[in-house]
């Protein structure tokens, strides 16, 4: 049973999620229920995030659902 949501606004959140994920360095050996102090760029031209090593942003993964903290 697929309890996706359906539909073309479930479908344009799911591509924002995958945005604002893909801005993260997710580390490929994170485990679920990990806490990691990553790192992002916030994507304006000007930010400092664009010469060094970015805006740090503590991600926390669960198995039920994932959360993204600044
Ligand atoms: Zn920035």
């Amino acid at each position: 049973m697929n309890s996706l949501p359906k539909g073309p606004q479930a479908a344009r959140l799911r591509q924002r999620k995958f945005e604002l994920l893909s801005r993260f360095n997710i580390p490929p050996d994170l485990l679920p229920g990990s806490v990691s102090l990553s790192h992002f760029r916030c994507g304006k031209a000007t930010c400092h995030c664009n010469h060094d090593e970015g805006h740090p942003a503590w991600l926390c993964l669960s198995k039920m659902s994932k959360c993204l903290r600044r």
